[in-house]
């Protein structure tokens, strides 16, 4: 079992936090706000007074935060105080540009480095099932395996360093992309006089079919547990499908890929965010195609 720092204790970081806890890990949390002291100390950890205090002679490092300012800034500010040898993971999504400053910074810092955003959600950090995409050395993936299970479903390695936020923002632009072409399938149906189950039927079953369709049906019926049934509660905010959103159009810029359709659900979901749903299901979209 390992000593483990774990800092940024939000609604991702906690759960996760308290599942290391249950495995048996001793895990030190820091938070800078008093409800996330509060919710670290609620998983079961001690809470640290400082980030420095937090990391002193710990085997692993984890930090959740919410971009890649924070984590370069966290990084900056425990430099002196990290164990030379210890492992260092950081599972917040962050432009990949970022992800790799910070594995320079870990490796001048003596320290194996792992990225490792996640997929799945508050309800797969709760129960212990997200999907780790991980970057780094194969060294660096071997230690973090161990440390990632009581809290994964699933871990994919992806590559060297970055290759976990690469893989996060190609996902979630896919996701994007066919989120938006479900809606605009169903509305069209509707308006053609089909029933929402009579596309489901068919599209579940044909070469449209996609996870938007076959778990998230953004209408409501088909699928009882998707958003769609709850007046589109997340679920995965359209904030967070935005700010995933923008980090794939800034790392296509930085490579000068063509992303048209990623551009484009980038600027729907922008101005769905700016008419004030920001807080609603991705998968609520559709409401902006069915008022017209
Ligand atoms: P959150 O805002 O709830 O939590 C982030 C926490 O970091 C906050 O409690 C904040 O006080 C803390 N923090 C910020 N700067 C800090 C610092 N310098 N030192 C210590 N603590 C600091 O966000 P979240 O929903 O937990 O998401 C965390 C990350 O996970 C984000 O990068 C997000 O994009 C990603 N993510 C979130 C979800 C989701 O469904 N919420 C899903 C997948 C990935």
């Amino acid at each position: 079992m390992s000593n483990i720092a774990f800092i940024g204790l939000g609604n991702m970081g906690a759960p996760m936090a308290a599942n290391l806890v249950k495995a048996g890990h001793t895990v030190t949390g820091f938070d800078l706000t008093d409800a996330g002291k509060e919710a670290g100390r609620a998983a079961g950890c001690a809470i640290a007074g400082d980030v420095v205090e937090a990391v002193a002679d710990k085997d692993v490092i984890i930090t959740m935060l919410p971009a890649g300012k924070h984590v370069l800034s966290v990084y900056e500010e425990i430099a002196g105080a990290v164990k030379s040898g210890s492992l260092m993971i950081d599972s917040s999504t962050i432009d990949v540009e970022s992800a790799r400053v910070a594995h320079e910074k870990a490796l001048a810092m003596g320290a194996m480095s792992v990225d490792a955003p996640v997929s799945g959600g508050i309800m797969g950090a709760i129960n212990g099932t997200l999907a780790f995409m991980a970057g780094g050395s194969d060294e660096a993936l071997d230690a973090a395996t161990p440390i990632l299970e009581p809290m994964a479903g699933k871990i994919v390695r992806c590559g060297g360093a970055g290759a976990g936020q690469a893989a996060k923002v190609c996902n979630n632009m896919i996701l994007a992309v066919t989120m938006i072409g479900t809606c605009e399938a169903f509305e069209l149906g509707r308006r053609l006089g089909l029933t929402d189950q009579a596309l489901f039927d068919v599209v579940s079953n044909a070469s449209g079919q996609s996870w938007s369709t076959t778990t998230y049906c953004p209408v409501p019926g088909p699928v009882p547990t998707s958003p769609a049934n709850n007046d589109y509660k997340p679920g995965f905010a359209v904030d967070l499908m935005l700010k995933d959103l923008k980090l794939s159009q800034e790392a296509a810029g930085q490579v000068e890929a063509s992303t048209p359709l990623g551009a484009q659900a980038t600027a729907l979901y922008e101005a769905f965010s700016q008419a004030g749903h920001g807080g609603m299901d991705f998968s609520g979209i559709i409401k902006t195609l069915q008022e017209k």
